[in-house]
């Protein structure tokens, strides 16, 4: 069973929470989406990267941690979909390629009824997506984080065996306190940012194909560069990717090469050492 010793490293903030793997769960990587507000596309970075990884061959989980926003299920439809149960262990739901997910959407009686969870619940559920659900062999498990660095993010790096960080950001975003932000968080936790994702960054003419940029210049290079991290890749506004979640289709319609340079720093992740059961746990996970 591995367990997180990230947390021992946060400065001594709070006690570490290590939530254990079960059994049944063999998670090689574990790679977190963070952005700094709703609606920028994370799950849609985290959804694209998961279906590119398992185009690849990989087996690959969502671990869906935007408790009150769950948008990952729909996305490979999923929607009125429920989890079952296995002995004491949570069964993912499992989509047409093959990617596991576990949702608080699949875990509700409607898909359109609202969370009304309040923080410690709400790790609660973290805790149930990871210590009791029965992920099997994982190359990869993607956590498509809550919105912003609060509570429920901090739960996720103190609790979590975190490998890497992707940022996704929108030129409307205010990028460079979200970048530090993002940067403080994973320094704190010991955790590398892999990079940064520009989500909506801009719209394709129809007609000439040229970039249009309707937010303005994108600043998000001198920002990365002030934080040494690596701008991964621009995804522009393209009502078809919006429909394709909303469908449910991503999986088929997701366009490959979609993100190049986040893909290749996921697959950059060293998997972190696995315990055979029984032996004494490890220093560090790492
Ligand atoms: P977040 O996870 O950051 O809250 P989502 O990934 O759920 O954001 O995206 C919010 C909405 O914006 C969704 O309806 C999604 O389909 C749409 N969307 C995200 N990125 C794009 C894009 N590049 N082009 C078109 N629509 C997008």
């Amino acid at each position: 069973m591995a367990t997180c010793e990230h947390a021992a490293a946060a400065g001594g903030q709070t006690a570490p929470m290590r939530f254990e793997e079960n059994s049944l769960s063999e998670v090689k990587r574990v790679i977190a989406v963070l952005s700094g507000k709703g609606g920028v596309g994370k799950s849609l970075v985290t959804g694209s990267l998961a279906v590119e990884l398992a185009r690849g061959g990989a087996k690959v989980g969502i671990l869906d941690a935007d408790i009150t926003g769950p948008s990952i299920p729909r996305m490979f439809g999923m929607g009125g979909r429920h989890a079952h149960g296995l002995g004491n262990l949570l069964l993912p739901e499992i989509s047409a390629s093959g990617i596991k997910v576990m949702s608080s959407n699949l875990l509700l009686q409607n898909e359109t009824d609202p969370v009304l969870w309040r923080g410690p619940v709400i790790a609660g559920a973290i805790k149930q997506f990871w210590s009791d659900t029965s992920w099997g062999p994982l190359d990869y498990l993607l956590v498509d984080m809550p919105p912003g660095t609060g509570d429920v993010a901090l739960t996720v790096f103190q609790s979590l065996p975190v490998d890497g960080i992707v940022v996704v950001t929108s030129p409307q975003d205010l990028v460079s306190m979200i970048v530090a932000k993002a940067v403080n968080m994973a320094d704190k936790m010991s955790v590398p940012v892999l990079g940064v994702v520009e989500n909506m960054s801009y719209v394709q003419c129809p007609d000439c194909g040229r970039a249009i940029e309707i937010f303005g210049e994108s600043k998000l290079d001198e920002v990365a560069a002030g934080y040494g991290l690596k701008v991964l890749d621009r995804l522009p506004i393209d009502p078809a990717l919006a429909a394709a979640c909303d469908a449910g289709t991503l999986e088929t319609e997701l366009a490959s090469g979609t993100l190049p340079l986040a893909l290749a720093a996921c697959r950059a992740v060293e998997a972190h050492e696995v315990e055979a059961p029984g032996e004494a746990p490890a220093a560090d996970a790492e």
